[in-house]
């Protein structure tokens, strides 16, 4: 596999800033879930662009680290994966009326059928192929997303028999998706099992053959082992990320961290504000560091006053508004640090300061912190161990 991240794509260079993406960590993430969870096998989700940690150099560590499936929202994020070399089961499950298919059918990627109206086009694509078009129908047990209203079901899974019949496509699987999947005993989640549960009864009601059923998230894999049946979908675990309270599952490293260098550094007098607005005036004396990336770099504005940095192993607070392209650290009065000095804007537990920290810093999640560094930072991949020697400069692209 190749990268096909754009070269150019940011507006920092490597030494100012940079996501570091520890593939080494990934690995040993997947390998302890996939543990956690055996027999279960394990889908990693590597949608956008692997929660912003790059998705080829994601999906290839997940394929080593013995991910039965990769999983995909769109068509497009499929295709990248198929060109870029990957051939395993690859599952892809939002796409919009006039999506052209072709390609992913063609390639063998499991789509997702959530309408009668997706299944005659998946079918439509499939005759003029003239190949039989992997297919998983979804439905609806209460997310009120995507997947067949449970009205429609029967009729979508008399349909769908009606098209294995003809061969015109081939049925892998059936699933649906959790609203509570962080609370096992919430009763929309009890519901949703026992939803999910019906769902199976109409399908084999129906004729369809014995599929994969799958229904759980890293929340529900970990949490509800009476909604693991034949696949767990792993998305923000596999990244380091625990993905709620109330975690209590294996140990996991965080893959991404952000770091940067300070641009400049300098002590500023009491009653001195700082940034935009002056949200922030120094109540001391103080050094301030400036930090050479902003919200144009995926830094939420919402972390102005709120999240903090490590500089030089301490924790230190972001002072004033996050501008564009830059913040203000308070390094505090006896600050030594100096222009250069490298900074963790978030990174693992060791780091100690984490993309949790700063999710909560900003009311929002943890999973929204990483992914919009994705297309903003550019990556650099530290490989796992025994992969070193097989990739080459090349494979990084960028
Ligand atoms: C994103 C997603 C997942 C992964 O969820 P995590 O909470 O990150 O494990 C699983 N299934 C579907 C349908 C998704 O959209």
């Amino acid at each position: 596999m190749t990268d096909d991240r754009p070269a150019g794509g940011t507006r920092v260079d490597l030494d100012t800033a940079s996501a570091v993406i520890d593939l080494g960590a990934l690995e040993r993430n997947i390998t302890r879930l996939r543990e956690h969870l055996a027999p279960t096998p394990v889908m990693v989700v590597v949608k956008s662009d692997a929660y912003g940690h790059g998705m080829i150099q994601c999906a290839r560590t997940a394929r080593n680290a013995g991910a039965e499936w990769l999983g995909v929202a769109t068509p497009i994020e499929a295709m990248r994966l198929r060109e870029a070399g990957d051939t395993g089961p690859l599952l892809c499950w939002l796409y919009g009326p006039d999506t052209d298919l072709t390609a992913a059918i063609e390639a063998d990627v499991d789509v997702t059928v959530h309408s009668a109206e997706h299944l005659a086009a998946v079918s439509a694509v499939a005759a003029t192929l003239g190949h039989s078009a992997r297919v998983q129908l979804g439905i609806d047990t209460g997310l009120s997303r995507n997947g067949a209203p449970e009205q429609d079901w029967p009729q979508l899974c008399l349909l769908a028999r009606e098209a294995v019949d003809s061969g015109a496509i081939t049925l892998t699987g059936i699933w649906s998706h959790l609203a509570v999947a962080n609370d096992p005993e919430h009763p929309a989640t009890l519901a949703q099992l026992e939803a999910f549960a019906d769902a199976l009864k109409v399908a084999a009601d129906a004729g369809l053959p014995p599929v994969t059923r799958h229904l759980s998230n890293t929340d529900a894999a970990l949490m509800l082992p009476a909604a693991r049946y034949d696949l767990v979908r792993l998305g923000i675990a596999c990244y380091g990320i625990h993905p709620g309270v109330g975690f209590a599952g294996t140990d996991l490293e965080a893959v991404m961290t952000v770091r940067a260098r300070l641009a400049a550094v300098k002590p500023i007098t009491a009653g001195d504000g700082v940034s935009y607005g002056h949200t922030w005036i120094a109540d001391t004396d103080t050094v301030v560091g400036l930090v050479p990336i902003g919200y144009a770099d995926g830094i939420p504005w919402q972390a102005s006053n709120r999240a903090e940095v490590v500089v030089g192993g301490r924790r230190v607070p972001i002072r004033g508004r996050v501008c564009m392209d830059q913040f203000v650290v308070d390094l505090g009065p006896d600050a030594t640090d100096t222009v250069g000095d490298d900074v963790i804007v978030f990174g693992t537990d060791r780091d100690g300061v984490t993309a949790t920290d700063w999710a909560a810093a900003c009311d929002t999640i943890n999973y929204e912190i990483v992914t919009r560094i994705g297309p903003c930072l550019e990556h650099e991949y530290r490989d796992p161990p025994e992969l070193e020697a097989v990739t080459t400069a090349a494979d990084h692209g960028s």
